[in-house]
């Protein structure tokens, strides 16, 4: 027998990943299949961009309960936006992409709780090893700086780490009007922007959209 035809052992994290497209075939298109046709025989005309963490616990589909073609995402560590001209690379294509031909109406950055992006920011050693992150979180540092000169003394890891991923996503705001894109679509009144904290243990999101800073939570009814 030829070396190619022993049949390997399945590997079984792409085993459990293939199964999860079986169960996307067979429970949940079929009952979405005229919403995934109809995104198809449209262009994409996405009403949002929203920029969050890599993490592996933000669903932003399920959490927005959005539709294909609804929201243009892309994620990265810590959900960062490299000002224009510091560091040209994907984030920074989506954004003009998104804005400029996509014309989306709104950008939302959005940061969560125990994120492992501020935690290396309060713990810098931890990435020593990692440099490609190290690098990358440079575009989180005046955040660093602002939680520092702000938070109370005695604050709990938690409460720590919570204001500085509000920090962040009102930095990440600052570098989006950066690029040209942005501040053009602004100027027009074609675009706004909003920062958003989500705590995933609770499935609360708080919105941040005025100058003050302040993140107010999404109240249900009577809340
Ligand atoms: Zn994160």
């Amino acid at each position: 027998m030829a070396l190619a035809e022993v049949e390997k052992p399945m590997d079984p994290v792409l085993a459990r990943l293939e199964n999860g497209i079986r169960r996307f075939r067979s429970e949940v298109y079929p009952a979405r299949a005229e919403a995934y046709q109809r995104a198809m025989r449209e262009a994409q005309a996405p009403h949002a961009l929203v920029i969050t963490c890599a993490d592996s616990r933000i669903h932003p589909d399920v959490l927005t309960q959005s539709s294909p073609g609804e929201l243009f995402v892309t994620r990265n560590i810590g959900n960062l936006v490299p000002a224009y001209g510091d560091m040209v690379g994907g984030v920074s294509a989506v954004l003009e992409f998104a804005v400029s031909a996509l014309k989306v109406q709104h950008v939302v950055v959005c940061g969560h709780s125990d994120c492992g992006a501020m935690k290396a920011l309060l713990d810098p050693a931890s990435v020593e090893t990692m440099p490609t992150v190290k690098h990358w979180l440079r575009n989180a540092h005046a955040a660093l700086s602002v939680a520092e000169a702000v938070w109370e003394p005695g604050a709990s890891e938690p409460e720590m780490l919570r204001l500085l991923a509000e920090k962040n996503v009102l930095l990440q705001m600052q570098h989006v009007r950066t690029h040209p894109s942005v501040a053009g679509a602004l100027a027009r009144g074609e675009l706004t922007i909003s920062g958003w904290y989500y705590d995933i243990a609770l499935g609360q999101v708080s919105v941040c959209q005025a100058e003050d800073g302040v993140f107010e939570p999404v109240l249900l009814p009577g809340e």
